[in-house]
């Protein structure tokens, strides 16, 4: 299988360079040359466990490196990393919750990074050099990528934060990681001091060559593909209990990069009947699938953070194929896009894609979301799950079951659940408490593009030393 660029600059590569590259060198997205049809597989993958079904889905995008091989990483990334299950799904009331949150940071993003951790390292190891991360977080894709590469011989990460301005629990899973190959950053500024320091850092051709820097944003294909195989186990395994064709799954949207991988499993041929695009009040991308209009409004922050995005990095993918796979079309929107304007998609007939349906949820809703959900069932939503199970509710009138995607741990957020229910110590989880007395380590550096630079540099030269 061979990788291309959503803009169509650059000559297709193999699976290992599109996850060397990241972005796409000629700043588009990478995307395989066809999706497989896997129709014909999918009785025979309801018998397999999830690491053996993960193998055989990422076997049809990956044929540059050798199954066994392939084998070995995916038991690496999975075995006795996910204590309860890597994505177990439990009946809560009619819903069915796919639960993403037992990784090491307790959040749906380790699935995707302790899978990309051990396939850098594995390609690096093969092909020689090393890669040096540098990352900008508000709050849970640095620890979760710190978490996918800690103690690696061929890696470092640096991870800019805003000191002081992550959520305590969010910083101390970060700077509890005490490997020699982890940096953390704590920045004296906001996080968009953090974002801009990355990408002048980043933009800095010369630099980043020197030094082997690479990202490991959410843009990614192979966290995209590591994504897509819960979306098909859960609805190979919902699909035989329940007896019913298809499912129907609920996804707190930030990037798109979560439900993006939902849409692949469902043109592969997973019994899936629909996606339910879920976001805040930061809700450009439910805007698109209603009216067909993609234009950027403010960020606001709301009680799920995770999700306070208003340029969804994954959303080009989906706009490509949405274009009828034309570069040129998706370039000139894109431009147009970067340029202040909007990008419009006329919807036919009145939808503008009938594999999605979309819809926002308030603050309110998602406290009330967290409540009842806890009043009626006993069971806790972090604030991201509640948008996606309040909106999966305001859109009912499908007979397929609802399988809500829960992404992070309700301990990760203990405000939200303290303030929805009144109680206190209800979203516990023994990790986050065991933070409280760990050793930290972070170096304080003020927010400029000079200070992030000569640290790299500093770092780098006593590895070498
Ligand atoms: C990152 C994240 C999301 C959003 O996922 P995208 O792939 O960016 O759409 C939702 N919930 C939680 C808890 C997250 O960390």
């Amino acid at each position: 299988m061979r990788y291309h660029s959503t803009r169509g600059g650059v000559e297709p590569v193999a699976f290992r360079q599109a996850v060397m590259m990241g972005l796409a060198d000629d700043g588009g997205l990478l995307i395989p040359e066809r999706i497989p049809d896997a129709r014909d597989r999918m009785d025979a993958w309801r018998k397999l466990s999830y690491i053996d079904l993960a193998t055989e889905v990422m076997r049809l995008y990956i044929d540059d490196i050798p199954d066994d091989e392939l084998a070995a990483l995916v038991e690496q990334s999975y075995r006795g990393r996910f204590p309860g299950g890597v994505a177990p799904t439990v009946p809560v009331g009619p819903l069915h919750i796919l639960e993403l949150f037992h990784g090491p940071t307790l959040a749906f993003k380790d699935v995707a990074l302790q899978f990309l951790g051990n396939l850098f390292e594995h390609i690096l190891a093969e092909d020689g050099g090393e890669l040096n991360i540098l990352a900008a977080t508000s709050g849970d894709t640095g620890s979760a990528a710190i978490h996918g590469v800690r103690g690696r011989e061929r890696i470092r990460i640096f991870v800019m934060h805003p000191h002081g301005r992550v959520s305590p629990i969010q910083e101390r899973q970060m700077t509890t990681v005490l490997d020699a190959n982890v940096h953390n950053l704590a920045l004296e500024g906001s996080f968009d001091d953090t974002q801009r320091i990355l990408k002048a850092v980043a933009g800095d051709l010369a630099f980043k060559r020197r030094h082997s820097l690479g990202a490991v944003n959410s843009v990614n294909w192979a966290r995209v593909l590591a994504q897509i195989v819960y979306y098909i186990h859960a609805s190979l395994s919902v699909t035989a209990a329940t007896g019913a064709p298809g499912v129907r799954f609920s996804v707190p949207t930030g990037n798109f990069g979560d439900i993006l991988a939902g849409w692949y499993a469902m043109r592969m041929g997973a019994p899936i009947r629909r996606l339910v695009l879920a976001t805040n009040r930061n809700d450009i991308l439910a805007r698109f699938f209603k009216t067909g209009e993609y234009s950027v409004g403010e960020v606001h922050g709301t009680l799920s953070p995770s999700m306070d995005i208003q340029v969804a990095s994954n959303f080009e993918r989906y706009l490509y194929y949405r274009l009828g796979e034309d570069a040129e079309a998706l370039r000139d929107a894109m431009d147009h896009f970067a340029g202040g304007g909007g990008i419009s998609v006329p919807p036919e007939s009145g939808v503008v894609d009938t594999a999605f349906r979309a819809g926002a949820a308030t603050e309110e809703e998602t406290l009330e979301t967290i409540a009842r959900i806890h009043r009626d069932y006993a069971y806790i939503l972090d604030p991201h799950t509640a948008v996606g199970v309040c909106v999966a509710e305001k859109l009912q009138g499908e007979s397929a079951p609802t399988v809500c995607l829960a992404t992070a741990h309700p301990a990760k957020f203990p405000d939200a659940v303290r303030r929805a229910t009144g109680r206190d110590g209800l979203a516990w989880h023994k990790r986050i408490a065991e933070l409280e007395n760990l050793e930290t380590r972070s170096t304080l550096l003020p927010a400029t593009v000079d200070a992030v630079r000569d640290y790299i540099v500093a770092a780098l030269a006593e590895v070498r030393a």
